[in-house]
């Protein structure tokens, strides 16, 4: 297990890879095709809202640095599949090599999503955690060892 603490540099350099690998495989399976149920989702406190077409049978949970310490149940779309209903302020979190963009809301705290790139692609991870009617630890999650990788 490569956990390196503070520093943490060879730990999160996989879990960039580890973002990429699973948004790519999403991507690959879907063909960009639209996933077929439709979802709303926010923070906490409602100042960031979304609506998303998902397939979150297709979700991960992920041990890395960041995801351990989150509790995150992901699921990747591309930018077409996600859309802002409230789109109140966000603090912008990028680490490692900072190709994702983690949003979370400055006055409660809740992460609902991150974008990155992948082949050009916009791919917005959600998480599932904060979709309305969804039991996110009832999901038989993909489980990404990130920690080790
Ligand atoms: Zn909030």
């Amino acid at each position: 297990m490569k956990d390196n603490g503070r520093d943490g540099t060879e730990y999160e350099l996989a879990h960039d890879c580890i973002y990429g690998r699973v948004a790519l495989q999403a991507v690959d399976v879907r063909g960009f095709a639209m996933p077929d149920k439709n979802y709303t989702g926010s923070c906490q406190c409602g100042a960031i809202a979304f609506e998303v077409t998902a397939d979150v049978d297709r979700s991960i949970t992920c041990n890395c640095s960041r995801c351990r310490r989150l509790g995150a149940v992901l699921t990747f779309v591309p930018a077409a599949a996600f859309r802002l209903t409230a789109d109140g302020p966000t603090t912008e979190y990028r680490f490692n090599k900072h190709v994702i963009s983690h949003r979370f809301c400055p006055t409660c705290g809740i992460q609902p999503y991150a974008t990155g790139e992948q082949d050009g692609q916009t791919i917005v991870a959600v998480n599932v955690n904060c979709l309305d009617g969804v039991d996110a630890r009832a999901l038989d999650s993909q489980v990404v060892d990130g920690a080790s990788a």
